[in-house]
This record gives structure tokens, C-alpha cells and sequence, in this order.
């Protein structure tokens, strides 16, 4: 049996990330657009992990269909398929926990990250290191043709920073300090980030519950 992830994502990142935490390349990961299962749901939920959830969602339902009607564009014949999503975002404390799961639409979706960056740096101008605390969270979701449903979370704690730096990463990254390292996320290396990132906590973790669950 042949093992297949689909992940409900279009950003190259995550599956890169998702690729490289795994490690094991006789199981294909692809995005929900390689899969010909490109869902766009609304994500309307109130959590990180309701958002994930929806969005597994919409793509397991999609692939059910699509298998059903014969018009899958690849071949999953004999192959044991994961649908996994996973919604994170940035918490600031000084702000209440904002953007959090309006991370990626704060200020606006197609909105260049150093201008939020800059814009978030103001409202916490004269904010002392100390109240500056902030986490990456991520939810990762899992939908299974079965139906089951997992879902597990991760956290990346540090603080928002007095300044951008640093070119690694993507989004919120070059503000975000990581104190043990005394330099940004967007400073280290993919490879030191992916072994104390929220992602990848949360996707080690979803990975640990999917062989669990094995049937
Ligand atoms: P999502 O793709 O809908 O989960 O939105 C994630 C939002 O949080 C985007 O605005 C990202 O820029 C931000 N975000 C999530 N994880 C990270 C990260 O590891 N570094 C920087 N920004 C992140």
C-alpha cells in the first residue's frame, strides 16, 4: 500500500517543511492543487484548529467526490490518502493576542509583511522587552477517507522585536525574536527553525497520532 499525504495547501513552503519533517520520501506529499482537490472554503472558525478542521474538510470532501465520479487527475489506486491542513498565526500578548487567527488578513490580505510588520512595531513603540512575549501557534488537521478527524497543536514562544531582520522564513518571521538564539526567525536556519517551530511541532505530533491510529 502506497502512502499519500495531500496537503490543503497552495504554499510551496509548508510542503517543503512538511517534506523535510517527515523524511521518509517513499511517502508523496503533494498540495491540494498536484492533487486536483483545490478547495477554498471560508475559514469562518473561531480557532486555530477549527480553521484547520474546515479546511481538511472541504479537501477530503472534494477528493471523496472526485474518486466517486472517476475525475481524480492521479492515481491513488492502492494507496492510503491523509488530507492534512494546518492554520497558524501570530499572538502578541500586549495586543490581546492579536492578529492570531487573523494573521494572514491583518491590514489586509495582499498586504506587504513589512509594512505589518512596521505597522505592528508602532503600536508596541515604548512596549519594555518583557510585555513584548509572543508565540507562533499552528493547528494541524488530519481528515482520513474514513472520516477520522485528528487534530494536534504547537507553539513557538520569543518576542516581537525592535526591528526587521533577517531574510530566512516568510511572513511575520523577521520581527520575531528568539531569545535562546538572540536572533530573529527569519535569522536561523530552515533547518534549526523547523526543530522548534509551531509546524513542526504540531505536524511531528499529528505524525505520532496518525500511526497510533493506524488501522
Ligand atoms: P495561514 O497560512 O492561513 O495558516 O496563515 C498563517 C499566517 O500566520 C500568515 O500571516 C503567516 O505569515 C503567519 N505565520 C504562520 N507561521 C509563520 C511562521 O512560521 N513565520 C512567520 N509567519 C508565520
Amino acid at each position: 500500500m502506497k502512502k499519500m499525504i495531500i496537503f490543503a495547501t497552495g504554499n510551496q513552503n509548508k510542503v517543503r517543511e512538511i517534506r523535510d519533517i517527515i523524511g521518509d520520501p517513499s511517502i508523496e506529499v503533494l498540495t491540494m492543487k498536484e492533487a486536483g482537490v483545490p478547495a477554498d472554503p471560508a475559514e469562518d472558525g473561531s480557532t486555530f484548529e477549527e480553521n484547520a478542521l474546515i479546511k481538511a474538510r472541504a479537501v477530503a470532501e472534494l477528493l471523496r467526490d472526485k474518486i466517486a465520479a472517476g475525475t481524480l487527475p492521479i492515481d491513488v489506486t492502492d494507496t492510503e490518502i491523509t488530507v492534512l491542513s494546518d492554520d497558524s498565526g501570530l499572538e502578541i500578548d500586549a495586543l490581546g493576542g492579536e492578529p492570531g487567527i487573523y494573521s494572514a488578513r491583518y491590514l489586509g490580505h495582499d498586504t506587504d509583511y513589512g509594512y505589518k510588520m512596521n505597522a505592528i512595531l508602532q503600536r508596541l513603540e515604548g512596549v519594555p522587552d518583557e510585555k513584548r512575549t509572543a508565540r507562533f501557534v499552528a493547528a494541524v488537521a488530519a481528515v482520513r477517507p474514513d472520516g477520522t478527524e485528528l487534530v494536534t497543536r504547537g507553539t513557538m514562544e520569543g518576542r516581537i522585536g525592535h526591528a526587521i531582520s533577517g531574510s530566512n522564513g516568510f511572513g511575520y518571521d523577521p520581527f520575531f525574536f528568539l531569545p535562546e538564539y538572540g536572533m530573529t526567525s527569519a535569522e536561523i536556519t530552515a533547518e534549526q527553525k523547523n526543530a522548534i517551530s509551531h509546524r513542526g511541532k504540531a505536524l511531528r505530533a499529528m505524525l505520532e497520532l496518525l500511526d497510533e491510529n493506524k488501522d
